[in-house]
This record gives C-alpha cells, structure tokens and sequence, in this order.
C-alpha cells in the first residue's frame, strides 16, 4: 500500500470540474488520515495534529477560481506530507531486507526444476500402464483437455528450465530468472512477473539445510509449476481460482485448462504418487452455499486485482501517457469514475493508482484463508477471525451471499483507511468481468460458470 504517498495535484486545472477534483481528492486524504488515526490513537500530539488537517481540507471550496483551488490543493498536500512524516517517524516502515539469490539457492532450485522435467516426462509418456496419462485425463478430461493440458506442461517445463539459465548469483533483485523478494506476503511462495521471454519469478527468500534440503525442494514444486504456467508465452494461465479445498475442479474443463492451479494441483498428485500407483484425480467438489460464494469472490477479485493492474500500466511517449489496454482503459475509467476529460490526466491516474492498490488490499483478503463464511444457521463473515457482520437467513443464493460479503470487507477496509473509493472498487470487482477480455476470450464460459454458482 501507498499510504505513505502524497497525490500529485495537477499544474492547470482549467477546465476541470473542479468540484469533483477537490471531493476526489478529499477522499484520498480522508482515507490516509483514517488509516493514520487507527494507529496513532494512543499518541498525545498526533491526534490533534490529523484534527487540523481534516479541519484544514474541508475549509477548502471548489466555488472559487481554478487557480486558488489549485493552491489550496498543494497546500494540503503539504500538510498531509508533515502529518505523514509524524507517523513515519512512529511507524518506519518495516522495508524487509533485501537478499540476493545464493548458489545454494540455485542448486535448490535448479533441483525442484529437474523434477518438473521429470514429471513433464512422465505425464508426456505413453506408457498408460504407468498411470500418468490417466492422472492428467482426470484433471482435464479426456481427449482434447489431455493434449492441452500436457502442451502446457512441457511449456512450464522448458520456461522453469529458461528461469535457472537466467538466474543471476550475487544479484538482488536482478529482475531475470529466479529473483528472491522478501516482501513477498506469507501466503505466497512464489509469484510470476510477466509473460513470455521476458519473465521472471519472485521467491520468497528461503533456508535449506541438509537435514531440510529434500522437503524444501519438494515444497517447491507446486508453487513453480503454478507460477510457471503464468510465465508461459503461448499457453500460459491466470488464476480464476486457486488451490483451496480442490475447488479448482468445480471448474468447467476448459476453464481448467487456463487456469493455474489445476496444474499446481497436478503436480502436487504426481509428488504424492507411488511411480506405479494409478490415481484417481479430483473430481469436483459437493460445495455448499458459502463454500460457493466464497468461489465467487475470489475469482472476481482475482480479476479485479489483475486487470486493475494492467490498465493503470503506461509508458510516455512524445510526451504523453500511452496505455497499454488503451480500449479497456477508457471503460474502466467510465467505472470508476476516473475520465480524464472531467478529472485531468493527473487525477485519472491517481484513481487508478488507488484502485490497484485497494484491489491488492482486497485480493489480500479474498484470496487468502483470512476470509471465512460460516455456513448457516448463522452466516457470519468475518476476517483474520474477527466478525464484520452477519446475513440473514433470507438470502438464500450464493450470488447474493458473495455480494453481501464483499461489502461488508470492502466497507471494513474503507473505516480504516486501507480504500479511498470503496463505492468504485465494488462497482470494479462487480463489472470487471463482463470487460475483461481475458474472461471475454472464453466466450461466455467464465460468466456462465459463476452464474451457475450463484444461482444454485
Ligand atoms: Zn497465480
């Protein structure tokens, strides 16, 4: 999160409304005094010091000329920067230490990558009395899901292979091969950044020890497969849903087929598997009514985080902003609020900027076992096991549950602080499939298949 950052205000802001730039930037302000506030409470001077500034920008009118407004603007940026410097000096930011990737490192690595080879080996191999094929046939379906899925996974295989060539010894954050990133979260191993020839993969830094050394790279090996399949140019995945309680294969087969964690899941079977044992794959689930809106929200967060990254993605050229997803862009905009023909180019990007940052917050939440939904008599919605609210027995669908749900999170993240716009992260997380096109590449297979979910 940015909280420590201060929005750029615009040079010239002629020609804006300059009514909804000033609630705008209320907003963010508002947010990042909240989130100041929750945790500088006990403090004597501090409360009073956020008091002044809160008093300060509410004091500001957007009656006036376009100049005074844009004085006032900085102004308050500037004492929301000393306020900032206050809390800092209380909270430094616990920046983990960087760390370079080691040869031991690399040897673990390059180690988990030889099995992965191993494994595509044995998966491509038509010895069926061996078992293999039928491991991939029960996790992707006969026929044309099989011949997919082992195309994938000779991909991931030969990308992993790339990665340990790539990877630089001695060099933090080298941005190439295997890179170890402390600031990685708990809940994540490992996390693919970018596509194609040009990606990497973040590990969170790891210890091996001889006695450790075969249970760590065994550790390793789903993660790699999984975050592998992301970093794949031709069949590469996205996660629509993740490895939690095999919810992964509640998924329609062609949606299996793109989405990580099915494979993650088969590299986790061939680990578990005696060489000559036949397995019966997962088979989907019986999920209940909360397990189901639970499935819900993660997929559209999911999205709702990756997408809100790519459109906030630019580079400048002849002086202006070029957008990456320039088409998708001007939608999302429209969602949220951000057209830069009312706010400016300046704001636009700064709403932006804030809805990745609260998706990243909410994926947080969503994506992770922080988030439980009790089943009924009483469904309660609580997070980190702290309860945010409770739905009464009348909502009877999955659909409804969800949405209810992401609510309750979404407005407990906006009392902290943590969301300046929790009206447009909703509408984002709600609209974001019908737009995205990754989901419109499938046709209508990802909305059928949440629909089918949130009615049942
Ligand atoms: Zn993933």
């Amino acid at each position: 999160m940015r909280l420590s950052t201060v929005p750029p205000v615009p040079a010239d802001l002629s020609g804006l409304d300059l009514s909804v730039l000033l609630e705008n930037y209320r907003a963010i302000v508002g947010a990042r005094l909240r989130y100041m506030d929750d945790r500088m409470s006990d403090s004597t001077s501090f409360p009073g010091a956020s008091r002044t500034v809160s008093d300060w920008w509410s004091s500001l009118d957007a009656s006036g000329s376009a100049a005074g407004l844009r004085r006032g603007l900085d102004d308050g940026m500037k004492r929301l920067a000393r306020l900032q410097h206050l809390y800092v000096t209380r909270h430094p930011a616990a920046a983990p230490a960087a760390a370079a990737l080691t040869e031991e490192h690399l040897n673990v690595l390059r180690e988990a990558v030889a099995w992965i080879s191993m494994m595509d080996e044995n998966l491509q191999s038509d010895w069926r009395h061996l078992g293999w094929r039928s491991l991939v046939e029960e996790a992707f379906g006969k026929g044309v899901g099989t011949t997919a899925a082992l195309a994938c996974f000779s991909e991931t295989a030969a990308t992993l292979e790339r990665l340990v060539l790539e990877s630089e010894v001695g060099k933090v954050n080298s941005g190439k091969g295997f890179v170890l990133d402390p600031g990685l979260p708990d809940s994540m191993a490992a996390l693919a950044v970018g596509r194609g020839p040009e990606s990497y993969i973040k590990l969170r830094p790891f210890m091996v020890t001889a006695a450790t050394r075969a249970q760590v790279v065994a550790g390793l090996i789903p993660p790699l497969v999984h975050e592998g399949t992301h970093a794949n140019e031709g069949r590469y995945t996205v996660d629509l849903i993740y490895r939690k309680q095999g919810l992964q294969a509640a998924l329609t087969p062609d949606l299996r087929l793109k989405n990580a964690a099915n494979y993650e899941q088969l590299a986790v079977d061939w680990l578990n598997a005696g060489i000559w044992q036949r397995i019966v794959g997962a088979s989907p689930p019986k999920l209940t009514r909360t397990e189901r809106a639970v499935v819900i929200m993660r997929l559209k967060v999911a999205r709702a985080w990756v997408c809100a990254d790519n459109v906030k993605v630019y580079e400048v050229r002849d002086g202006r902003m070029r957008f990456k997803y320039k088409n998708f862009r001007a939608v999302a905009a429209q969602l949220i609020g951000a057209e830069a023909a009312t706010v400016g180019e300046v704001l636009s990007q700064v709403l932006f900027e804030e809805l990745s940052d609260a998706a990243d917050t909410l994926m947080k939440i969503v994506g992770d076992v922080r988030l439980e939904i009790t089943d009924p008599p009483t469904v309660m919605v609580s997070v980190d096991g702290r309860v945010l609210g409770s739905i009464p027995d009348y909502i009877s669908t999955a659909g409804e549950i969800a949405s209810i749900a992401l609510r309750l999170v979404v407005t407990d993240l906006a009392r902290q602080g943590c969301v300046a716009f929790p009206v447009a992260l909703l509408r984002w997380v709600d609209k974001v499939v019908d737009e995205d096109p990754f989901i419109a590449s499938f046709s209508t297979a990802v909305t059928d298949f949440i629909n089918g979910l949130a009615t049942s």
